[in-house]
């Protein structure tokens, strides 16, 4: 089976751009202890990669679905990732042996996309029950505003 996300510089250069459009589980891309963000979900990746003078260039297209606790109640959340737009370029001499792999620059691209923290349709029905131990956002006016003068 090809490898989909290992490219060979040496196959590349002959063709002027190579295309690919698959759906991978997690767990081609994620450690086990990551794995849990995406519970069922598989992640659909569409790239193209070529070479334009000494770089290797790569522009993909990220989707998946990742679930998360809300942090206020924990229930389970999907939150969708898209990434429409992912532009990665790398100098060939930069690659050792020829060989680039594509799974931690995808692995990354999608870490980044997760939400500090998620709650249940933005306002969690179980917030009035903590929000007695929460501090009040009343502090915050008085703060200092350094860029209030400009
Ligand atoms: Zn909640």
């Amino acid at each position: 089976m090809k490898d989909i996300l290992t490219i060979y510089i040496d196959r590349l250069s002959g063709h002027k751009q190579e295309t690919l459009s698959f759906t991978l589980e997690p767990s081609s891309l994620f450690d086990v202890e990551e794995l849990g963000l995406f519970a069922e979900n598989t992640i659909s990746i569409q790239y193209q990669v070529y070479i334009a003078s000494d770089f290797l260039i790569i522009n993909a297209q990220i989707h998946t679905c990742t679930s998360l606790p809300c942090h206020i109640c924990n229930r389970c959340l999907s939150q969708k990732i898209n990434i429409p737009q992912f532009y990665f370029t790398q100098a060939l001499e930069e690659i050792p042996h020829k060989v680039f792999s594509l799974k931690p620059i995808f692995r990354e691209a999608i870490l980044l996309q997760l939400p500090s923290m998620v709650e249940c349709e933005g306002n969690c029905p179980e917030r009035s029950a903590i929000k007695k131990y929460m501090k009040t956002e009343k502090a915050s006016t008085a703060s200092y505003h350094p860029f209030a003068d400009l």
